[in-house]
């Protein structure tokens, strides 16, 4: 097995051992590759799985990678922040765009959908932990947010996405996704139209262990997986900001 391949195996082990803590079964976590700066080359080596799921932060990464792994099984999602002239792009390619965090967003997608006759997954992002450099509408905005959402035929709301408060305080991590729970079930009671509440995505390399405990059905890994990358993550956050 190649160094790839172990580390897959071994992110399986941490969500199997975190689901049986708390008596979840394995199969509801789906393991997101946070892809960014990786070769598709090294990237097929991680595709073990019938359906992969890949997760992006760039178009111009995501619309490259889309291209070398056209032929494998694979989903992409889009987890960077998404400026609105780059909505046609993302569209081309993306299954799923998990950061829908304002409602000129929103409206603009929607546009375009309409335009395209169809409709696309989304994930809406909360701002768990309060700090500036994160995106996301405030935990206090997400229900009126997803209400508004809501309205929208073309976008159909599969569930909440965050990135917790990166801490060697593991109880502060923890509080960021108890909220993103929360903020899940009371949109899950409104039963609004277009939005289910099955998805929660939220954990990376270092906190998978605490999501899974506290609800997670998709975590997002990229390090564990392919080692560190030069930039920091603000960097990949931002679409404005290209990596030249
Ligand atoms: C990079 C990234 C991840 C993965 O982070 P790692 O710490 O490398 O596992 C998850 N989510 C988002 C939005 C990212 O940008």
């Amino acid at each position: 097995m190649n160094s790839i391949a172990i580390n897959i195996e071994v992110i399986k082990k941490r969500i199997e051992k975190a689901c049986l803590k708390v008596g979840r079964s394995g199969d509801e976590v789906k393991l997101l590759l946070a892809t960014k700066t990786v070769p598709a080359e090294i990237i097929k080596q991680a595709l073990i799985f019938e359906n992969n799921l890949i997760g992006e932060n760039k178009i111009q990464e995501l619309s490259q990678k889309h291209t070398l792994l056209k032929n494998e099984s694979v989903e992409f999602h889009f987890i960077g922040h998404l400026q609105t002239n780059k909505i046609k792009e993302v569209l081309k390619y993306a299954n799923c765009i998990q950061s829908i965090d304002r409602i000129e967003l929103v409206q603009k997608l929607n546009n375009r959908l309409q335009f395209e006759g169809r409709s696309m997954d989304v994930l809406i992002q909360v701002n768990t932990s309060y700090e500036e450099s994160k995106f996301g509408v405030s935990p206090e905005k997400a229900l009126s947010f997803a209400k508004e959402v809501s309205q929208y035929d073309t976008l159909k709301v599969k569930g909440l996405m965050t990135i917790g408060l990166f801490n060697s305080e593991k109880e502060k991590t923890r509080k960021c996704f108890k909220l993103l729970s929360n903020i899940r079930n009371e949109i899950a009671e409104l039963a609004l139209r277009n939005v289910d509440m099955m998805e929660l995505s939220m954990g990376m390399s270092n906190d998978l262990e605490i999501a899974i405990e506290e609800g997670a059905t998709i975590v997002r890994v990229g390090t564990a997986i392919f080692g560190s990358r030069i930039y920091p993550d603000s960097y990949y956050w931002d679409e404005q900001k290209d990596i030249k």
